[in-house]
């Protein structure tokens, strides 16, 4: 499980305290109290909002405030209530208290919930009055608003998952697009877990992806991968497969791609069947664009793809061409509305069963 989380503070405002004042007017020198009630302080609300998906906005925002109440005044005067704090949050962030460990609420679509309640305001002097008591001089301070910490927890799906051989460029890849780290749960396998991050386009076009090493290179070393890990990775949307251009080792990158392709329709149909982007990497490498161009024409043409079309070139570790891919993923990711359609692998060719096209 991928688990996005946050501790924050939430602290309800506090109430306001009541006023002692008396009337004091010409020809009535010993007026009744009229001291106005203070205002009550603003609550904290979790409010559910479709179109968050990640806990993100919540790093380095910890702690959060409503408003306090106003003390009354004199004349009767209530003093104003505090404002409430809305705190926005992803469906399906589960809610928790952080010291106790106690689930609070399990925030549903549309859900809005008063977390922490601010306090009422006191009240003045005039609300002391009795019969035997005609100038009361005291007043009720403002009730303290309550304060938790909370701990927010929401599941994550990962929008891309990165496959390729060890090597490829994955890692260093995901480094260069993501910022933060979100934690991930323990699988019982741990050095196959993936690594995930959050890449942020703009502030409304986040995308999740995750590292699948474990895949490829456990598989190598007759792992398995578990039914659990196997449900999540299955959810990703879409696959970047990588594929360095100048294996290091000597082997030919069309043949790598191979190699996981059959890898992954051996472990994992459903993530075989993903529309697959393929990413060919450490363009940097070369010296000019035009051995550039000969070496991904070479791989595109092993593999019967269209350079541009079926593929984007980047270098992960010089961060060349980066946006590009994010902009060409979040087409994958979010196709409605767009019309340029991702190459999706299909299994009626024998492209994944290590033949070659053409
Ligand atoms: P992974 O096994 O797929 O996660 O690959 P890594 O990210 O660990 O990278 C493997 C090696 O390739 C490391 O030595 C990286 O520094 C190097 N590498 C990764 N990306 C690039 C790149 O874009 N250009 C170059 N020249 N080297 C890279
Ligand atoms: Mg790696």
């Amino acid at each position: 499980m991928f688990v996005d989380q946050a501790i924050i503070t939430v602290r309800a405002g506090n109430g306001g305290n009541g006023c002692v004042a008396f009337r004091r007017e010409l020809g009535e020198p010993k007026g009744g109290p009229k001291g106005g009630d203070g205002g009550d302080g603003g609550d904290i609300v979790l409010q559910a909002e479709d179109g968050l998906h990640t806990l993100y906005d919540f790093r380095g925002l910890t702690l959060w405030n409503a408003e306090n109440g106003e003390p009354g005044g004199a004349k009767q005067c209530t003093g104003k209530n505090g404002r409430d704090c809305i705190i926005r949050l992803p469906p399906g962030t589960l809610v928790f208290n952080a010291k106790s460990g106690d689930l609070i609420h399990d925030l549903k679509p549309g859900d809005r919930v008063v977390i922490a309640k601010g306090g009422k305001g006191g009240w003045g002097n005039e609300h002391f009055k009795s019969p035997s008591n005609q100038t009361p001089r005291n007043a009720d301070p403002g009730e303290p608003g309550e304060e938790i910490e909370l701990r927010l927890e929401l599941k994550l799906i990962a929008d891309v998952g990165l496959v390729g051989k060890p090597n490829a460029g994955k890692s260093t890849l995901l480094a260069a697009l993501t910022r933060a780290n979100p934690k991930i749960a323990d699988y019982p396998f741990t050095t196959l877990s993936p690594q995930l991050g959050i890449t942020e386009l703009d502030p409304e076009r986040r995308l999740v992806l995750a590292d699948i090493p474990g895949l490829i290179e456990g598989a190598s070393k007759g792992a398995g991968l578990g039914h659990d890990f196997l449900r999540h990775i299955d959810r990703t949307r879409v696959i970047v497969h990588l594929v360095d251009l100048q294996p290091a080792d000597g082997s030919d990158p069309a043949e790598n791609y191979r190699v996981v392709r059959k890898e992954l329709a051996q472990h994992s149909q459903a993530l075989a069947e993903k529309p697959e982007l393929i990413v060919l990497n450490k363009t940097d490498l070369f010296l000019d664009d035009e051995e550039k161009k000969i070496a991904i024409a070479l791989v595109c043409e092993g593999l019967g793809l269209v350079p541009g079309r079926d593929t984007i070139d980047i270098s992960g570790a010089a961060r060349q061409n980066l946006r590009p891919l994010l902009e060409r993923l979040w087409r994958l990711v979010h196709p409605e509305g767009h019309s340029t359609p991702g190459w999706k692998p299909s299994a009626s060719t024998d492209r994944h069963d290590g033949q070659v096209l053409n």
